[in-house]
Protein backbone atom coordinates (compact mmCIF):
# COMPACT_ATOMS: atom_id res chain seq x y z
CA UNK A 1 0.00 0.00 0.00
CA UNK A 2 1.53 3.18 -0.83
CA UNK A 3 0.62 6.58 1.42
CA UNK A 4 0.53 9.62 1.23
CA UNK A 5 2.88 12.04 3.54
CA UNK A 6 1.33 15.16 4.71
CA UNK A 7 2.28 17.45 7.81
CA UNK A 8 4.75 14.63 9.01
CA UNK A 9 1.72 12.25 8.90
CA UNK A 10 1.81 9.08 6.44
CA UNK A 11 -1.89 8.24 5.14
CA UNK A 12 -2.53 4.90 3.23
CA UNK A 13 -3.34 5.76 -0.37
CA UNK A 14 -6.24 3.90 -0.27
CA UNK A 15 -9.10 3.84 2.31
CA UNK A 16 -12.30 1.39 3.03
CA UNK A 17 -15.22 4.05 3.04
CA UNK A 18 -18.14 2.90 5.47
CA UNK A 19 -21.04 4.75 4.42
CA UNK A 20 -24.02 2.46 4.18
CA UNK A 21 -22.59 -0.52 5.82
CA UNK A 22 -24.21 -1.75 8.79
CA UNK A 23 -24.70 -4.48 11.17
CA UNK A 24 -22.35 -8.26 10.61
CA UNK A 25 -21.92 -7.03 6.98
CA UNK A 26 -20.03 -3.65 8.40
CA UNK A 27 -18.03 -6.05 10.64
CA UNK A 28 -16.71 -8.77 8.49
CA UNK A 29 -16.33 -6.18 5.34
CA UNK A 30 -13.98 -4.53 7.74
CA UNK A 31 -12.40 -7.31 8.72
CA UNK A 32 -11.77 -8.85 5.24
CA UNK A 33 -10.18 -5.50 3.72
CA UNK A 34 -7.55 -5.91 6.70
CA UNK A 35 -6.76 -9.17 6.04
CA UNK A 36 -6.54 -8.25 1.85
CA UNK A 37 -3.70 -5.19 3.06
CA UNK A 38 -6.26 -2.46 3.40
CA UNK A 39 -5.10 0.00 6.44
CA UNK A 40 -6.91 3.12 6.31
CA UNK A 41 -11.04 3.26 7.38
CA UNK A 42 -13.28 5.78 6.84
CA UNK A 43 -16.23 6.10 9.09
CA UNK A 44 -18.37 8.86 10.87
CA UNK A 45 -20.81 9.19 13.89
CA UNK A 46 -23.75 9.74 11.24
CA UNK A 47 -22.79 6.10 9.79
CA UNK A 48 -24.51 4.47 13.12
CA UNK A 49 -21.79 1.44 12.15
CA UNK A 50 -18.98 2.95 14.60
CA UNK A 51 -19.60 -0.22 16.97
CA UNK A 52 -19.16 -2.34 14.01
CA UNK A 53 -16.12 -0.74 12.23
CA UNK A 54 -14.78 -1.69 15.69
CA UNK A 55 -15.27 -5.41 15.60
CA UNK A 56 -14.41 -5.58 12.78
CA UNK A 57 -10.95 -4.20 13.53
CA UNK A 58 -10.22 -6.17 16.45
CA UNK A 59 -11.61 -9.45 14.56
CA UNK A 60 -8.49 -9.03 11.98
CA UNK A 61 -5.34 -10.01 12.70
CA UNK A 62 -3.82 -6.40 12.13
CA UNK A 63 -2.41 -4.36 15.17
CA UNK A 64 -4.46 -1.35 15.93
CA UNK A 65 -1.29 1.00 15.81
CA UNK A 66 -1.12 0.24 12.47
CA UNK A 67 -4.58 0.89 10.80
CA UNK A 68 -5.80 5.36 9.96
CA UNK A 69 -8.58 5.16 11.67
CA UNK A 70 -10.89 8.41 10.87
CA UNK A 71 -14.32 9.21 12.01
CA UNK A 72 -16.35 12.63 11.34
CA UNK A 73 -18.37 14.74 13.96
CA UNK A 74 -22.41 14.43 13.38
CA UNK A 75 -23.84 17.90 12.85
CA UNK A 76 -25.16 17.78 16.35
CA UNK A 77 -21.93 17.22 17.88
CA UNK A 78 -20.84 20.91 17.21
CA UNK A 79 -20.44 22.93 20.49
CA UNK A 80 -17.35 21.80 22.93
CA UNK A 81 -18.60 19.87 25.29
CA UNK A 82 -20.70 17.73 22.47
CA UNK A 83 -17.37 17.32 20.82
CA UNK A 84 -16.10 16.27 23.88
CA UNK A 85 -18.95 13.41 24.82
CA UNK A 86 -19.55 12.45 21.48
CA UNK A 87 -15.84 11.26 20.89
CA UNK A 88 -15.23 10.09 24.02
CA UNK A 89 -18.69 7.74 22.56
CA UNK A 90 -16.69 7.09 19.40
CA UNK A 91 -13.85 5.78 20.77
CA UNK A 92 -15.71 3.46 23.22
CA UNK A 93 -17.66 2.03 20.30
CA UNK A 94 -14.80 1.53 17.76
CA UNK A 95 -12.94 -0.06 21.12
CA UNK A 96 -9.79 2.35 20.66
CA UNK A 97 -8.15 5.01 22.89
CA UNK A 98 -7.50 7.25 19.94
CA UNK A 99 -8.51 8.20 16.31
CA UNK A 100 -5.96 8.68 13.94
CA UNK A 101 -8.06 11.44 12.25
CA UNK A 102 -11.23 13.50 13.56
CA UNK A 103 -13.27 15.74 10.75
CA UNK A 104 -15.94 18.45 10.91
CA UNK A 105 -18.15 16.42 8.81
CA UNK A 106 -19.89 19.12 7.01
CA UNK A 107 -18.98 22.82 8.13
CA UNK A 108 -21.52 24.32 10.47
CA UNK A 109 -24.66 25.87 9.70
CA UNK A 110 -24.98 29.56 10.67
CA UNK A 111 -27.28 28.70 13.58
CA UNK A 112 -24.86 26.85 14.85
CA UNK A 113 -21.32 27.48 16.79
CA UNK A 114 -18.76 28.77 14.47
CA UNK A 115 -16.08 26.19 12.84
CA UNK A 116 -13.78 27.97 14.62
CA UNK A 117 -15.20 26.89 18.12
CA UNK A 118 -15.60 23.31 17.11
CA UNK A 119 -12.05 22.96 15.53
CA UNK A 120 -10.52 24.67 19.05
CA UNK A 121 -12.68 21.59 21.22
CA UNK A 122 -10.79 18.94 18.76
CA UNK A 123 -7.91 21.01 19.33
CA UNK A 124 -7.90 19.83 23.06
CA UNK A 125 -8.77 16.10 22.19
CA UNK A 126 -5.24 16.53 20.07
CA UNK A 127 -3.45 17.99 23.13
CA UNK A 128 -4.79 15.26 25.42
CA UNK A 129 -3.74 12.46 22.86
CA UNK A 130 -7.00 11.28 21.98
CA UNK A 131 -7.14 12.29 18.76
CA UNK A 132 -4.04 12.27 16.68
CA UNK A 133 -4.56 14.91 13.69
CA UNK A 134 -7.87 16.78 12.77
CA UNK A 135 -9.28 17.73 9.40
CA UNK A 136 -12.25 19.00 7.69
CA UNK A 137 -15.00 17.69 4.93
CA UNK A 138 -17.26 19.16 2.41
CA UNK A 139 -15.23 22.73 3.10
CA UNK A 140 -14.92 24.81 -0.03
CA UNK A 141 -11.67 26.60 -0.67
CA UNK A 142 -12.71 29.99 1.67
CA UNK A 143 -13.72 27.88 4.96
CA UNK A 144 -10.83 25.74 4.60
CA UNK A 145 -8.31 28.70 4.43
CA UNK A 146 -10.49 30.21 7.61
CA UNK A 147 -10.37 26.70 9.17
CA UNK A 148 -6.55 26.49 8.94
CA UNK A 149 -6.31 30.06 10.33
CA UNK A 150 -8.22 28.96 14.03
CA UNK A 151 -7.40 25.68 14.53
CA UNK A 152 -4.20 25.42 16.71
CA UNK A 153 -3.72 21.75 15.83
CA UNK A 154 -2.58 21.16 11.46
CA UNK A 155 -5.54 20.72 9.24
CA UNK A 156 -4.73 17.66 8.04
CA UNK A 157 -7.20 17.05 5.45
CA UNK A 158 -10.26 18.07 3.42
CA UNK A 159 -12.46 14.95 2.36
CA UNK A 160 -14.60 15.98 -0.53
CA UNK A 161 -16.66 14.68 -3.37
CA UNK A 162 -13.86 13.78 -5.78
CA UNK A 163 -14.12 11.68 -9.38
CA UNK A 164 -13.96 12.34 -12.46
CA UNK A 165 -17.21 13.35 -13.07
CA UNK A 166 -16.41 16.34 -9.78
CA UNK A 167 -13.47 18.85 -10.98
CA UNK A 168 -11.44 19.90 -7.75
CA UNK A 169 -8.66 21.55 -9.46
CA UNK A 170 -9.04 24.90 -7.65
CA UNK A 171 -9.03 23.06 -3.92
CA UNK A 172 -6.62 20.81 -4.99
CA UNK A 173 -3.99 23.43 -5.79
CA UNK A 174 -5.09 25.45 -2.35
CA UNK A 175 -4.03 22.18 -0.83
CA UNK A 176 -0.85 21.52 -2.33
CA UNK A 177 0.32 25.33 -1.50
CA UNK A 178 -0.72 24.76 2.20
CA UNK A 179 0.28 20.60 2.48
CA UNK A 180 -3.30 19.55 3.03
CA UNK A 181 -3.84 15.92 1.83
CA UNK A 182 -7.41 16.01 -0.60
CA UNK A 183 -9.07 12.82 0.48
CA UNK A 184 -11.53 11.94 -2.18
CA UNK A 185 -14.89 10.53 -1.04
CA UNK A 186 -17.32 8.97 -3.66
CA UNK A 187 -14.35 8.05 -6.01
CA UNK A 188 -16.56 5.90 -7.90
CA UNK A 189 -19.20 8.30 -8.32
CA UNK A 190 -20.65 5.78 -6.58
CA UNK A 191 -20.98 3.19 -9.06
CA UNK A 192 -21.26 5.64 -12.03
CA UNK A 193 -17.71 5.24 -13.06
CA UNK A 194 -18.48 1.53 -14.29
CA UNK A 195 -19.84 1.57 -17.50
CA UNK A 196 -17.89 4.85 -18.91
CA UNK A 197 -16.61 3.96 -22.25
CA UNK A 198 -13.20 6.18 -21.58
CA UNK A 199 -12.34 4.36 -18.60
CA UNK A 200 -13.46 1.00 -20.06
CA UNK A 201 -10.89 1.83 -23.32
CA UNK A 202 -8.18 2.71 -20.95
CA UNK A 203 -8.56 -0.13 -18.61
CA UNK A 204 -8.45 -2.22 -21.98
CA UNK A 205 -5.15 -1.05 -22.33
CA UNK A 206 -3.94 -1.91 -19.14
CA UNK A 207 -5.82 -5.21 -18.06
CA UNK A 208 -7.91 -3.17 -15.36
CA UNK A 209 -11.62 -2.07 -14.94
CA UNK A 210 -13.05 1.21 -15.17
CA UNK A 211 -13.16 1.24 -11.20
CA UNK A 212 -9.30 0.50 -10.87
CA UNK A 213 -8.71 3.22 -13.61
CA UNK A 214 -10.74 5.75 -11.60
CA UNK A 215 -9.11 5.14 -8.20
CA UNK A 216 -5.49 5.31 -10.25
CA UNK A 217 -6.50 8.64 -11.54
CA UNK A 218 -6.67 10.29 -8.44
CA UNK A 219 -4.03 8.61 -6.29
CA UNK A 220 -1.53 9.61 -9.34
CA UNK A 221 -2.29 12.92 -8.47
CA UNK A 222 0.23 14.75 -6.16
CA UNK A 223 -1.64 15.27 -2.13
CA UNK A 224 -4.88 13.24 -3.11
CA UNK A 225 -6.12 9.89 -1.14
CA UNK A 226 -9.24 8.13 -1.91
CA UNK A 227 -11.76 5.82 0.21
CA UNK A 228 -13.89 3.83 -2.04
CA UNK A 229 -16.85 1.79 -0.35
CA UNK A 230 -16.64 -2.34 -1.23
CA UNK A 231 -18.61 -4.55 0.08
CA UNK A 232 -17.47 -8.07 -1.87
CA UNK A 233 -14.10 -9.38 -1.60
CA UNK A 234 -13.22 -9.16 -5.15
CA UNK A 235 -13.99 -5.44 -5.01
CA UNK A 236 -12.01 -5.02 -1.79
CA UNK A 237 -9.27 -6.65 -3.78
CA UNK A 238 -9.69 -4.66 -7.12
CA UNK A 239 -9.91 -2.02 -5.43
CA UNK A 240 -6.31 -1.95 -3.83
CA UNK A 241 -4.80 -3.37 -7.25
CA UNK A 242 -4.20 0.11 -8.35
CA UNK A 243 -0.45 0.64 -7.65
CA UNK A 244 0.64 -1.63 -10.24
CA UNK A 245 -0.14 0.36 -13.49
CA UNK A 246 0.44 4.14 -14.56
CA UNK A 247 -1.64 6.04 -16.19
CA UNK A 248 -0.05 8.31 -19.10
CA UNK A 249 -0.50 12.05 -19.16
CA UNK A 250 -3.18 12.28 -22.07
CA UNK A 251 -4.91 9.27 -20.35
CA UNK A 252 -5.12 11.45 -16.63
CA UNK A 253 -6.34 14.31 -19.23
CA UNK A 254 -8.72 12.21 -21.00
CA UNK A 255 -10.29 10.77 -17.39
CA UNK A 256 -10.40 14.35 -16.56
CA UNK A 257 -12.83 15.83 -19.03
CA UNK A 258 -15.73 13.78 -19.32
CA UNK A 259 -18.19 14.96 -21.62
CA UNK A 260 -21.03 17.79 -19.75
CA UNK A 261 -23.84 15.62 -19.83
CA UNK A 262 -22.03 12.68 -17.80
CA UNK A 263 -20.77 15.36 -15.34
CA UNK A 264 -24.47 17.06 -15.11
CA UNK A 265 -26.07 14.00 -15.04
CA UNK A 266 -23.50 13.33 -11.63
CA UNK A 267 -23.90 16.39 -10.13
CA UNK A 268 -27.51 16.14 -9.99
CA UNK A 269 -27.54 12.59 -8.68
CA UNK A 270 -25.00 13.40 -6.33
CA UNK A 271 -27.56 15.96 -4.66
CA UNK A 272 -29.99 12.46 -3.46
CA UNK A 273 -29.13 11.56 -0.47
CA UNK A 274 -28.90 7.38 -0.57
P1 LIG B 1 -18.11 4.96 -4.00
O1 LIG B 1 -16.99 4.44 -3.20
O2 LIG B 1 -17.84 5.98 -5.04
O3 LIG B 1 -18.89 3.76 -4.73
C1 LIG B 1 -19.35 2.63 -4.03
C2 LIG B 1 -20.05 1.71 -5.02
O4 LIG B 1 -19.09 1.19 -5.95
C3 LIG B 1 -20.70 0.52 -4.34
O5 LIG B 1 -21.92 0.27 -5.02
C4 LIG B 1 -19.70 -0.62 -4.60
O6 LIG B 1 -20.32 -1.88 -4.71
C5 LIG B 1 -19.15 -0.24 -5.94
N1 LIG B 1 -17.78 -0.73 -6.13
C6 LIG B 1 -16.74 -0.60 -5.28
N2 LIG B 1 -15.62 -1.14 -5.80
C7 LIG B 1 -15.96 -1.66 -6.99
C8 LIG B 1 -15.25 -2.35 -8.01
N3 LIG B 1 -13.94 -2.61 -7.89
N4 LIG B 1 -15.92 -2.74 -9.12
C9 LIG B 1 -17.25 -2.48 -9.25
N5 LIG B 1 -17.97 -1.80 -8.34
C10 LIG B 1 -17.34 -1.40 -7.20
O7 LIG B 1 -19.30 5.53 -3.07
P2 LIG B 1 -19.51 6.10 -1.60
O8 LIG B 1 -19.85 5.02 -0.66
O9 LIG B 1 -20.45 7.25 -1.76
O10 LIG B 1 -18.11 6.76 -1.17
C11 LIG B 1 -17.09 6.03 -0.52
C12 LIG B 1 -16.91 6.49 0.91
O11 LIG B 1 -16.68 7.89 1.00
C13 LIG B 1 -18.12 6.28 1.81
O12 LIG B 1 -18.32 4.92 2.13
C14 LIG B 1 -17.74 7.15 2.99
O13 LIG B 1 -16.80 6.50 3.82
C15 LIG B 1 -17.12 8.34 2.26
N6 LIG B 1 -18.11 9.44 2.06
C16 LIG B 1 -17.93 10.59 2.78
C17 LIG B 1 -18.83 11.64 2.62
C18 LIG B 1 -18.61 12.90 3.42
O14 LIG B 1 -19.52 13.75 3.46
N7 LIG B 1 -17.44 13.09 3.99
C19 LIG B 1 -19.93 11.53 1.75
C20 LIG B 1 -20.08 10.35 1.02
C21 LIG B 1 -19.15 9.32 1.18
P3 LIG B 1 -20.23 -3.04 -3.59
O15 LIG B 1 -20.57 -2.39 -2.26
O16 LIG B 1 -21.23 -4.03 -4.07
O17 LIG B 1 -18.84 -3.58 -3.58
Amino acid sequence: MESVQVQGTSVPAIGLGTWQLTGTDCRETVRTALELGYRHVDTAQAYGNERQVGRGIAAADVDREDVFLTTKLDGGNRDPASVRRSVHESLAKLGTDYLDLLLIHWPNAPWMVDNGETLRAMDRLVDEGLVRNVGVSNFPRDLLDDARRQSDAPIITDQVQYHPYWDQRELLDYCRIHDVLLTAYSPLARGGVLDDPALVQIGNRHGKSPAQVALRWLVQQDGVAAVPKASSRDHLAANLAVFDFELTDAEMERVRDPSKVTTGYHYARSMLPF
